[in-house]
């Protein structure tokens, strides 16, 4: 069953913000989403559905003078680090997660199933690193963290710095640029197709993090990543106890930077569960469900240094 989100802007939005979401949702269409998931911020997307029906028809579609142009002044401006906050010292970080599409949602979303092998490591998924230097550690520790889960194997690749935040299909990219002053520190946008993910971009807004501690870049790294792995938020209030993981809305991400035992719970129910159906002699239909267990413990990296 496919899923459908819209939601309306709370305000206006900068205008390269708005060409850079225009220029990914015309991309998105093009792979003939029908959904897309934001998360972090309240990105809106809105879809025209029926056409056109693949992505490369999108992208030759942008060809035209002040296209290009345009789309060579937003990778420029997208890139271009001088004009970001000094850190988010006095500023509440949990207000930056306030708008975040996900909220109120609680629902899992699995990925394509031919990612998916619920017997023999759960979901293998590429990560395509498209950060720039500053990124590398962060996004290390956060895929070293989430691979300890039984339910994921990921693997990373990396790729040239892509401050475009260009979707991939059937892998997650993860990216770093200067979104500008957004409302949101970080997002996620899974276009899924027929109730499934099949592409995934989690994109680190500079304008906040450039500066930012260690602890809010790894942080959101790991909240982001969380998302685009299918899973919702374990709280939404940043101002009550600190649940201790990365799916938790906090003012003090110190204390929730890596994934937690809910959020491995929620991956291995999506990842290493396989459900039968069969219809018996009278009609009545039988759904059986088998969770594969691993007992093996992943000898990763939780709780890396920061
Ligand atoms: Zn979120």
């Amino acid at each position: 069953m496919a899923k459908q989100r819209q939601r309306s802007r709370s305000s206006s939005r900068r205008r390269k913000q708005q060409q850079q979401d225009k220029t990914t949702n015309r991309i998105m269409c093009g792979a003939g989403t029908i959904a897309i998931l934001g998360i972090g911020g309240f990105l809106v997307w809105k879809y025209a559905l029926g056409s056109p029906t693949n992505v490369e028809e999108f992208k030759d579609g942008v060809s035209d003078a002040g296209d290009y142009a345009r789309r060579k002044w937003d990778e420029l401006d997208l890139g271009n680090f001088t004009d970001v906050l000094d850190g988010l010292d006095g500023i509440s970080f949990g207000d930056l997660f306030q708008e975040d599409p996900s909220y109120g949602d609680g629902e899992t979303t699995s990925w394509d199933r031919k990612y998916v092998k619920p017997g023999n490591g759960g979901l293998h998924l590429t990560l395509q690193n498209a950060l720039d230097e500053t990124w590398q550690r962060p996004f290390e520790l956060a895929v070293a963290d989430w691979n300890e889960s039984p339910a994921l194997t990921l693997t990373t690749q990396r790729v040239a710095v892509d401050h475009t935040c260009t979707p991939v299909s059937g892998v997650m990219v993860v990216c770093n640029a200067n979104f500008g002053e957004t409302g949101w520190v970080g997002i996620n946008e899974n276009s899924i197709l027929g109730g499934y993910i099949v592409e995934s971009v989690s994109k680190m807004n500079e304008f906040y993090l450039r500066n930012a501690n260690a602890a809010h870049r790894r942080f959101t790294m790991c909240h982001e990543i969380g998302h685009g792995l299918g899973l919702p938020h374990t709280d939404e209030n940043p101002y009550n106890r600190n649940l201790g993981d990365c799916l938790d809305y906090t003012d003090d991400p110190e204390e929730n930077l890596y994934p937690g035992e809910v959020n491995f719970d929620k991956v291995a129910e999506l990842y290493l569960t396989r459900r039968f159906l069969r219809t018996k002699e009278d009609g009545t239909l039988v759904e059986t469900t088998v969770r594969y267990v691993r007992d093996e413990l992943k000898p990763e990296h939780m709780g890396l240094e920061l």
